[in-house]
């Protein structure tokens, strides 16, 4: 074997490490991808192309949409903004084009029930960055004027799995104040359409939830906000707030939800040190009484298991 082939060897070899253990060790991750790059350059062989768009140029992290990495199309154009160091780049069209070559679905067509009401797709069409559709309820013979949410799907690649992002302001036509703490339609909702996609990490829009928007503006933790317990509900126990202010138009505040199966125990028990933490700050009743339910529903949980 040549020094080349060897170097390519064990560039792929540290990278797939770096991947492997981003979640756990990010300072390791980081090791791994400068010895990767160092060896790449040493040998002079390039970092494989499914790697080198997904490594900010800035700080050398591993960049994960949805966690510390945002993807957005602009112009023609992918930009990539790593939210660990800030830096905003943009990768190239011709890439994204085989980024996206393996797609499975080029339109979405799912259905499902919530009690009394159908949910279909519609309006499904094939984007540049994903697959785009409406929701519709029908109920008896009516049907929603409008969709009920719209969302795109993502299909993901061979390293990133697939996720979709959900905007759903118009659902059940309810209003915010209308809507209960934990109304079950909402956690069908996001139970059956996640079960129809077959995705594990969705991202919700939540600026026009004006109750888990101003929760999360005052610092109540994800899970005991509107939006966010209703996720928690329907089995995503990862809930983080998702929103980085800066100049750009780029994406509204989101919450992100994601299953983690292997890491449900973990999840529970920061759960439960966040609330018993946010018990002992001084906020509104409402607040804390929602805290104390949640925080019992947990504790059962970790019985359970
Ligand atoms: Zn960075």
């Amino acid at each position: 074997m040549n020094a080349k082939k060897i170097a390519r060897e064990r560039i792929k070899k540290l990278l797939e490490l770096a991947d492997k253990i981003f979640k756990e060790n990010r300072e390791r991750a980081k090791r791994y991808i400068e010895l990767a790059r160092k060896i790449s350059m040493r040998h002079n062989v390039r970092i494989p192309k499914e790697y080198r768009f997904f490594i900010c140029k800035e700080c050398k992290t591993l960049l994960k949409p949805g966690f510390n990495a945002r993807f957005r199309i602009h112009n023609s154009r992918i930009v990539v903004t790593c939210l660990e160091c800030g830096n905003v780049y943009r990768m190239p069209f011709l890439f994204e084009k085989r980024f996206y070559k393996n797609r499975k679905s080029e339109i979405i067509d799912i259905f499902f029930r919530i009690d009394k009401y159908e949910v279909f797709s519609k309006n499904s069409k094939k984007t540049k960055f994903g697959v785009y559709f409406e929701l519709y309820v029908k109920k008896g013979r009516k049907i929603s004027e409008k969709p009920i949410a719209k969302v795109i799907y993502f299909s993901g690649t061979k390293y990133i799995k697939p996720w979709a992002e959900v905007d759903y302001k118009k659902f059940f036509k309810i209003r915010d104040r209308k809507r209960k703490f934990g109304f079950k339609a909402e956690i069908l909702f996001f139970k059956k359409l996640s079960k129809a996609l077959n995705v594990e990490r969705l991202m919700v829009g939540y600026l026009d939830d004006r109750e888990t928007a101003m929760s999360l503006a005052i610092g109540v933790p994800e899970i005991i906000t509107r939006l966010g317990y209703v996720l928690f509900k329907a089995g995503f126990y990862s809930i983080k707030d998702f929103y980085v202010p800066e100049g750009g138009a780029e994406g509204k505040p989101k919450l992100i939800a994601e299953k983690i199966p292997d890491k449900e125990k973990e999840l529970i028990k920061d759960w439960i040190s966040t609330l018993e933490d946010f018990l002992k700050k001084d906020f509104d009743k409402k607040y804390k009484k929602r805290a104390e339910k949640v925080l019992k529903e947990l504790k059962e949980k970790t019985v359970e298991k």
